[in-house]
């Protein structure tokens, strides 16, 4: 990883490398030749017009990824030695708030640039267009590799990532929305980088001055929850409804991320259909679109595949509501209900008046209260139930839910649209009972319709990773949520909408790279013996609690690691 480079924010600046001529004509054609999709060229054309003194520096080659809140796009640039360097330039959409976005750019500069953690080179700014400017990773998708890695591999992935874990926390930063796509990984180099600091927030303690400046989103809605018990004999009731549509190019654009002191929000979705109250513009778990030459991914059309993305979680959450009971949470705090089926279908109540309705006032306050920023799937328990004080410890439990994936073998593994169904699933791998206590603990009470075990992690595991590929046994055995067949994503949906991971192993990838040891046995390696070591980590990764959920110092000093020299 480079050095990291701390750039004011008032003028648009570029350190290094020096600024070369504008390209030349010939060179834009040749340059337009590599594009691959018809919609990138605008895209790259747009961000040129915004950002003019880009074209001084970088030749942008084509977006690699794109997300609610920015742009990603692989470009060259010449370094000082006069050799050609890739850079990652992170367009953010003008409508992010500028307190969030140089505390995003603190982040990097602070805490990047080594273990793991990604650094900044430039920072690039004109009127509301902000880019920054970041070595380049070329990275796999996690879907693609996820069955084929060696187990070596799962144990070296999560020390990498424990490892930037670590690093930042000790800055005082929680991430929150660590996941497989912030987490970039590539095989080939044994490279690892956590990116993505715009949802960060600081600790108590940060080092990160800009930090303390963005308010948590608990504290935000705590407020406006207080300020509703303010008004007599009403009180908030919302239905955990699954929004309808996950592509990121139906919800709102512009989005805007959680910034400071924003708390009366105005909407920003043009059609209001997102829940799109400033803080709360939820990041789908498809949200980001990969366009990383890596990905076999990227041979489809994208509007395509996120359609298809969309229609498997509604498959997944039909199966759920086929289901007689549907296990149903409530998560009460002071007399405010959230009532939600994890049938994903709305459920709105409120207790103002005793019916099962909810009252005109409460309907009109539900962009309020509705989904926020995030990754419902990764986000602990703490977080679902929205406790105020939120630690370093959620992005503990993101880690362990990306370990499940790993030694699971699928990916997502929690697959939920909103906080309650995500609740509601963890309690089918965690135990309801075992959940409920946790939650007291952190001064939340949790209302379920059914009691479910909690499931002996491994058994789990290794029945999921176990299973063929392309078993339908799966599908339809899927008996109740306590099932633990149940992973919330299965391997038969991931086949029919991407190319399937093991082939990605056989085929090697787009690029030639080799992954592994480039052959297709790979994937058994080591699975057959996969040490206690490994459940016990998880286990304290996914611990419910998060004041005793291992932490990631800690983390790397398990007997999970103690044979590997890394
Ligand atoms: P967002 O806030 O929109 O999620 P991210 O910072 O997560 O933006 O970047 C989106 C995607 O762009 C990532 O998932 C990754 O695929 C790609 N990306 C981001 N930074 C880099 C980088 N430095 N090198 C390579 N790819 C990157
Ligand atoms: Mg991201
Ligand atoms: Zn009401």
């Amino acid at each position: 990883m480079e050095e990291t480079v701390g750039i004011p924010m008032d003028e648009p600046v570029a350190l290094s490398p020096q600024p070369g001529p504008i390209p030349a004509a010939d060179a834009l054609k040749k340059r337009e030749q590599s594009y691959k999709l018809p919609g990138v060229k605008k895209d790259i054309e747009k961000l040129y017009e915004a950002v003019p003194q880009l074209s001084n520096v970088f030749k942008i080659k084509n977006k690699i990824g794109e997300g609610t809140f920015s742009s990603v796009y692989l470009a060259t640039a010449q370094s000082q030695e006069g050799l050609e360097e890739e850079i990652a330039l992170k367009h953010l959409i003008p409508t992010s708030h500028p307190v969030r976005i140089a505390a995003e750019l603190q982040c990097l500069t602070v805490a990047g640039g080594q273990d793991n953690v990604m650094g900044v080179k430039y920072c690039f700014r004109k009127n509301d267009h902000v880019v920054i400017a970041m070595p380049y990773l070329e990275h796999e998708s996690f879907l693609d590799i996820l069955n084929s890695l060696s187990f070596q591999e799962v144990r070296e992935y999560m020390f990498n990532l424990l490892k930037a874990l670590k690093r930042i926390h000790q800055f005082g930063i929680v991430h929150r929305d660590v996941k497989p796509s912030n987490f970039l990984y590539n095989r080939h180099l044994k490279k690892y980088a956590l990116v993505d600091f715009g949802l960060a927030q600081g600790t108590n303690d940060t080092k990160i001055d800009l930090l303390k400046c963005v308010q948590s989103e608990a504290q935000q809605e705590s407020c406006s929850l207080n300020k509703c018990h303010e008004i007599p004999g009403n009180k908030i009731a919302v239905g955990g409804s699954a929004p309808k549509d996950l592509d990121p190019q139906a919800t709102t654009k512009p989005a805007r991320r959680p910034c400071a002191n924003e708390q009366n929000q105005t909407k920003h979705g043009k059609d209001g259909k997102e829940g799109s109250v400033g803080l709360s513009v939820q990041r789908s778990v498809f949200g980001e679109r990969n366009f990383n030459i890596h990905s076999s991914i990227s041979h489809e059309g994208p509007a395509m595949k996120l359609i298809k993305h969309s229609k498997t979680v509604d498959v997944i959450s039909r199966k759920l509501t086929t289901k007689k009971k549907p296990i149903s949470t409530k998560v009460t705090t002071g007399g405010v209900i959230k009532k939600t089926a994890s049938s994903g279908s709305v459920h709105l109540t409120c207790d103002c008046y005793a019916t099962d309705r909810v009252c005109s006032v409460c309907l009109s306050r539900r962009q309020q209260v509705a989904p926020r920023a995030g990754t419902p799937g990764f986000r602990a328990p703490e977080v679902l139930t929205k406790c105020p004080n939120q630690t370093t410890a959620i992005d503990m439990w993101s880690a362990g839910v990306i370990f499940l994936s790993l030694l699971s073998g699928r990916y997502p593994f929690y697959k939920a649209s909103d906080d309650l169904t995500a609740l509601a699933q963890i309690m089918t791998i965690r135990g309801s009972r075992e959940t409920i206590q946790a939650a007291k603990a952190f001064g939340k009470s949790i209302l379920c319709s059914k009691e479910v075990p909690a499931q002996d992690l491994r058994k789990l595991c290794e029945r999921l990773r176990g299973l063929p590929s392309n078993t339908p046994k799966l599908a339809s055995d899927a008996q109740g949520l306590a099932s633990p067949n149940l992973a919330f994503s299965e391997k038969t949906d991931h086949k029919s909408q991407v190319q399937h991971p093991e082939n990605s192993l056989c085929k090697g990838d787009h690029n030639g790279h080799r992954s592994g040891s480039g052959t297709c046995t790979t994937n058994s390696e080591g699975w057959d013996e996969v040490p206690d070591e490994a459940y016990d980590l998880l286990d304290k990764l996914l611990d419910l609690n998060p004041a005793s959920r291992i932490t990631a110092e800690e983390a790397l000093l398990h007997p999970f690691f103690k044979d590997t020299s890394l």
